[in-house]
């Protein structure tokens, strides 16, 4: 056996895990910046419980609340400007992966000066402001993770910043927060978290720890998928229960920890197109894609691909595609002409190689044809 499970982040899922972790979060300084989306950090009270944590330990702090959907460059030098200049010693990241992401690459860009040629070379100082991350949907696992995804309009592709630097000192999940999550965002956060578990169990880095735990996420996801399917069917379905929204949150982390081992495979270099280019979600993105992935991939490997459809309490590939097609409502179009500049530019990522059967472009082409609706 050949192990190597590095998971420095205290994570800590309970009901008002932020209050009862008063303690916790005291010992990372004595000011913070509080990095979130528009909106919902708001909405969901996550905001308010860490302001008033904050408030009762007389711990000051600074709101940066510009992040929008897919993060950019940009926005994560302009957020750790506003860290140096309110001398922030530590960052709160808030809300879905977007926030979450640009915390971390906040984090590390307000601790050291990084030109933007040399943000993607993983050669850094060994500085960054310790990361308190909260998640706000079920899905990223970002709170786990040591990567931050940004828009990269250089490269016209989303890129991973990958440091251990950039694993959180400590993540908080209580999943009321996700209680009024939209239908949509449930699914697709969802479905990125499957994603996750299943790529993760597709590399050339998986391991029987990471096996084990994507198993389990896959396991956990696939009978909220029921309950949610069961819903949409029936129109309930943005009032889940307490229960599911906790297996979810749960799941997502776990999926978390495995891609934090494993990486992600080339479902997820061939999404960063479709919502670069077409705006498309990235939960939606990955799960458009992974069933023609994992047909590719039976073909090589049928046992791998059966263990995963097991788990789910599936027989065949038919059954995995349907369930995943009735959650996303029909797919997108796509011309020939974006498809082999998506491939051209997708067959370059660092995960096409993290994948054990490694597609050439003729197979990415075939995949996102299969994937996609074409228009002539
Ligand atoms: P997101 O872009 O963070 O959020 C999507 C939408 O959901 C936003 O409109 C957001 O509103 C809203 N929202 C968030 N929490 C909510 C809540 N509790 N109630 C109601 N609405 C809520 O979506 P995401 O799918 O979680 O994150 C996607 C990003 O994560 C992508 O950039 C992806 O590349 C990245 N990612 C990172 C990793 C990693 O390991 N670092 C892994 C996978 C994906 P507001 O804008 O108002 O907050
Ligand atoms: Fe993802």
């Amino acid at each position: 056996m050949n192990i190597n499970f590095y998971m420095p982040t205290r994570a800590i899922m309970a009901e008002e895990c932020i209050h009862k972790s008063s303690e916790l979060i005291k010992i990372y300084g004595k000011k913070a910046i509080i990095v979130t989306g528009v909106s919902s950090a708001k909405s969901c009270g996550a905001l308010q419980d860490v302001t008033d944590v904050l408030s009762n330990m007389e711990i000051q702090y600074c709101i940066y609340d510009k992040i929008k959907s897919n993060p950019t460059i940009s926005s994560a030098y302009e957020g750790a400007e506003y860290a140096k200049a309110n001398q922030a010693d530590f960052v709160i990241g808030i809300g879905g992966g977007s926030p979450m992401d640009a915390a971390k690459a906040i984090a590390l860009l307000a601790a050291q000066d990084i030109k933007e040629e040399d943000l993607f070379s993983s050669k850094y100082e060994n500085l960054a402001l310790p990361i308190i991350l909260i998640p706000t949907t079920a899905g990223t696992g970002s709170e786990v993770t040591p990567y931050a995804i940004l828009t990269n309009d250089k490269k016209m592709t989303k890129t991973s910043l990958s440091t251990p630097l950039l694993f959180p000192k400590l993540a908080l999940l209580d999943a009321k927060y996700t209680k009024d999550l939209p239908l949509t965002v449930t699914i697709n956060t969802a479905l990125d978290a499957m994603s996750h578990a299943i790529e993760g169990m597709l590399t050339v880095r998986s391991s029987d720890i990471s096996d084990n735990i994507a198993l389990e996420s896959i396991k956990q996801i696939a009978m909220c998928l029921k309950t949610i399917t069961y819903g949409k069917n029936h129109s309930s379905a943005s009032h889940l229960a307490f229960a599911i929204r906790e297996k979810l949150l749960y799941a997502s982390m776990m999926a978390g920890i495995v891609i934090a081992h494993t990486g992600t495979t080339a479902v997820h270099s061939m999404g960063y197109n479709l919502t670069y280019f077409k705006n498309i979600d990235h939960g939606r993105a990955n799960a458009l894609l992974l069933p023609s992935f994992l047909r590719f991939v039976s073909k090589s490997d049928p046992v791998i691909v059966k263990k995963i459809l097991f788990t789910m309490g599936m027989e065949s590939m038919d059954e995995f595609e349907a369930l995943f097609l009735g959650l996303l409502d029909g797919s997108e179009n796509i011309t020939e002409k974006e498809l082999e500049r998506y491939a051209t530019i997708a067959i370059q990522a660092k995960n096409i190689k993290n994948s054990r059967i490694v597609p050439n472009k003729e197979d990415i082409i075939k995949i996102y044809t299969r994937s996609l609706q074409i228009k002539y």
